[in-house]
């Protein structure tokens, strides 16, 4: 017998190649603005600047200490000051332009189509992300995979962030679900993974790039394909 209903996937770095779309857009701007005559060497380097303190902004944004407006306030003046540069150098909107560019784009990780295929006849197929309202319809209209999904749940539109088990809580509600029915499957073990073992949901860590946790996940995959192994 089937063991689970709903499958519970998380957006960004799991189906939608965030690395990808936002090498894409900021290599753009790169050039829109003419970063390197303010001082950023290569649109490469710009962009693993921007994943080292975006990323940052984003831990704290997973545990409550920053807000969306705080993000999107910090992430490219701390940039600028990354590389020493004056913050009052920075376009006033480039983040704007960032924020419109970005969710726009369609990569999706390898075998994301095909796996949501393959599972959509078989499962009630939904979204939890951290993201924010305006930015991940965008991506999932854009990259063309809105249609598999019931249900979408942001951090913004239920008022609490993963690993918070209330975001899994909010969801259930609206599935009219148990957590045993339910199957969460996202790349950040420490709020997708972490968060769905506190509301007591099963979990697959997608883990492409073979990191390591002191989570514990219930089952762990390295491609997106391999959930046929599970499902
Ligand atoms: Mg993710």
């Amino acid at each position: 017998m089937k063991k689970y209903k709903h499958l519970l996937f998380d957006l960004d770095h799991t189906l939608w190649d965030y690395d990808r779309n936002a090498f894409e857009s900021l290599s753009d701007l790169y050039h829109q603005f003419d970063l390197k005559s303010l001082g950023i060497p290569s649109a490469d380097d710009f962009f693993s600047t921007f994943k080292r303190e975006n990323g940052a902004l984003w831990k704290l944004h997973n545990v409550n200490l920053i807000d969306k407006a705080g993000i999107r306030a910090n992430r490219f003046p701390n940039i600028f000051k990354a590389y020493e540069i004056d913050v009052r150098a920075v376009p006033c909107d480039l983040e704007q332009a960032f924020n419109q560019l970005t969710p726009a784009k369609q990569h999706l990780l390898p075998g994301a189509v095909e796996i949501l295929d393959y599972l959509k006849s078989s499962y009630a197929l939904h979204i939890i992300t951290n993201g924010f309202e305006d930015t991940q319809y965008t991506k999932l209209t854009a990259s063309g995979i809105s249609n598999y999904f019931d249900v979408v749940v942001t951090s913004e539109s239920s008022g609490f962030t993963k690993p918070d088990r209330r975001i899994f809580d909010f969801t259930l509600k609206q599935l009219k679900a148990k957590p045993t029915e339910c199957l969460m499957i996202g790349d950040n073990a420490d709020t997708d993974i972490l968060g769905a073992i506190n509301a007591a949901i099963d979990q697959v860590w997608f883990n492409p790039h073979h990191g390591v946790t002191q989570t514990k996940p219930t089952y762990m995959i390295n491609m997106l394909k391999d959930l046929k192994d599970i499902l």
